[in-house]
C-alpha cells in the first residue's frame, strides 16, 4: 500500500474510532457520576439494589464496547494494509472457475473471513457479560448452531443475489447502478414478507397467541385502532436471552406483531395492550414507508457512489486491487462505508426518536391515558436492567429510542 493512501486510510479510521471512543468515555464518566446519587427520576423505576446492578451492567457493557471498538479498527487496517483482500483475490481466481461466480464467491468468502475475528467478542458478551448478570440462557451448543445456519444463509441467498447484481453491472451499462438499486430494493421488499416466514423460524419458534384474556384484549385493541386482521405472534426468545422486546414486520397484509415471549411474561395485559398500541402507533401514522423510503434513498446514493469509485483509476488500486473490477469495488465499499456513514447515523436516529414520541403519543391516545405505557417502560427499564442515565451527546447519537426519562416527560406532558 502506497504511504499517502495509508496515511488518509488511517486518518479516517482514527477519526471514527476517536470520535467512539469519547462518546462511550463521556457516557462511562456519566454513568459512574450517577453510581451513588442517582437522579430523583430514578426512585419511581427502580429501587436502590436493582439501580446498582443496572449501573455494574452499564459499565460492563461500556468496558467491552470501548475494547471492540479499538479491535475492530485494528482488524480493518490489518486487513486492508496487510494485503488480505489482493491475497483472497488471487486465490480465488486461480481455482474457481472464471467468471461471475469467482467474484461473488471472493466477496462473500472474504467478508465471511473478515468477519471470524468479531466472534470472539459476540461470544465474550454472550457467555460472560449477559451471563453474569443472568440474561444469558443460549448455550455454545445454540451459538455456534446459530453462526453455522447464518453463513449458510450468506452463501444460499448471498450467492444468488451478488450473481444477479454482477451481472446487472456486465449488462446494463453506465447506467447498471440504477438497475442495480431496482434489484436490491425489490429483494428488500421481498424480505419484508419473507424473513418472518422464511427465515425467522429458522432460529426462533413462533407461534400464535394462545386463545384467552390476552388475546381477546389484545386483538380488541387492535380492532379499536385500525390494525385490523392482524397477526399476533409470540416468539420464543427465552431461548437465548432473558431481555425482552416486541417488533413489527412485513407490510400491507402480510403484516403482523411479534411479542417475545418474555415480554409476555414481564408484563401485565393492560401493560402488553399499551406496548401493542405503541407498535400499532408505528403502522398508522405510517412509519414504515417513511422509513424504507429513506433507506431506499440511501442505497441509491450508495450504488451511485460505488459506480462513481468502480470506473475510477485509483479506487480499487489503492487497496491491491484491479481497477474497474466491479467484486472488489462493492467489497472495499461494503468495508470502508461506515467510515463515512457513522457521521450522518445521527441522522436517522433524530427521525427514529421522532417516530418513537409519535407511537407513543398514539398509545396514550388508545389506551385513554400515559399510564399503562409507563409503566409498561418502566418495567421493561428494570428487567433490562437499561442504563437510565446515558450521557445526552451519547444517546443523541446512537440512539434509535429516546431514553426512558425523556419519553415519560413527553407522555405525562398535557395535550393541547
Ligand atoms: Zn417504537
Amino acid at each position: 500500500m502506497r504511504i499517502d493512501v495509508f496515511v488518509i486510510l488511517a486518518s479516517v479510521v482514527g477519526a471514527k474510532l476517536a470520535a467512539q471512543l469519547i462518546l462511550s468515555a463521556l457516557n462511562r464518566a456519566e454513568i459512574r457520576r450517577h453510581a451513588t446519587t442517582p437522579p430523583p427520576a430514578v426512585a419511581a423505576v427502580m429501587d436502590g439494589e436493582t439501580y446498582g446492578k443496572s449501573v455494574s451492567y452499564s459499565l460492563e457493557k461500556n468496558k467491552l464496547e470501548m475494547l471492540e471498538l479499538v479491535y475492530d479498527a485494528l482488524i480493518l487496517l490489518i486487513v486492508l494494509v496487510g494485503g488480505v483482500l489482493p491475497w483472497m483475490f488471487g486465490q480465488i481466481g486461480a481455482w474457481a472457475p472464471e467468471g461471475r461466480w469467482d467474484d461473488a464467491l471472493f466477496v462473500l468468502a472474504t467478508g465471511v473471513l473478515i468477519g471470524i475475528p468479531a466472534l470472539i467478542f459476540d461470544w465474550y458478551g454472550q457467555f460472560r457479560v449477559e451471563a453474569k448478570f443472568g440474561f444469558n440462557q443460549s448455550t455454545l451448543r445454540l451459538w455456534v448452531a446459530d453462526k453455522v445456519k447464518g453463513l449458510a444463509l450468506t452463501f444460499v441467498i448471498g450467492f444468488p443475489l451478488l450473481w444477479a447484481l454482477l451481472a446487472v453491472v456486465d449488462l446494463a451499462g453506465r447506467a447498471w447502478w440504477a438497475w442495480g438499486f431496482g434489484l436490491i430494493f425489490v429483494f428488500q421488499l421481498l424480505m419484508l414478507v419473507l424473513y418472518p416466514k422464511l427465515i425467522l423460524p429458522l432460529f426462533n419458534k413462533l407461534t400464535p397467541l394462545a386463545e384467552g384474556e390476552l388475546r381477546d384484549r389484545l386483538l380488541a385493541l387492535a380492532n379499536r385502532t385500525g390494525f385490523k386482521a392482524a397477526a399476533i405472534e409470540v416468539m420464543d426468545g427465552s431461548k437465548r436471552s432473558g431481555h425482552s422486546n416486541a417488533f413489527f414486520t412485513g407490510f400491507g397484509r402480510f403484516r403482523r406483531i411479534v411479542l417475545f415471549d418474555t415480554l409476555i411474561n414481564q408484563l401485565e395485559p393492560e401493560e402488553l395492550e399499551a406496548v401493542l398500541a405503541h407498535e400499532v402507533g408505528h403502522y398508522r401514522k405510517g412509519h414504515i414507508p417513511r422509513m424504507l423510503l429513506v433507506s431506499a434513498g440511501m442505497l441509491l446514493a450508495g450504488f451511485a457512489a460505488i459506480a462513481w469509485l468502480m470506473q475510477s483509476t485509483w479506487f480499487n488500486p489503492a487497496f491491491g486491487l484491479p481497477a474497474g473490477e466491479p467484486a472488489p469495488a462493492f467489497l472495499l465499499f461494503a468495508m470502508l462505508g461506515g467510515l463515512v456513514t457513522f457521521w450522518v447515523s445521527p441522522l436517522g436516529n433524530i427521525l427514529s426518536r421522532k417516530h418513537e414520541y409519535e407511537a407513543d403519543a398514539f398509545a396514550r391516545e388508545a389506551m385513554g391515558g400515559a399510564g399503562p405505557l409507563v409503566a409498561a417502560l418502566r418495567k421493561l427499564a428494570r428487567k433490562n436492567l437499561s442504563n437510565l442515565t446515558p450521557h445526552p451527546l451519547f444517546s443523541g447519537f446512537y440512539h434509535s429510542h429516546p431514553t426512558l426519562v425523556e419519553r415519560e416527560a413527553a407522555l405525562t406532558r398535557p395535550t393541547v
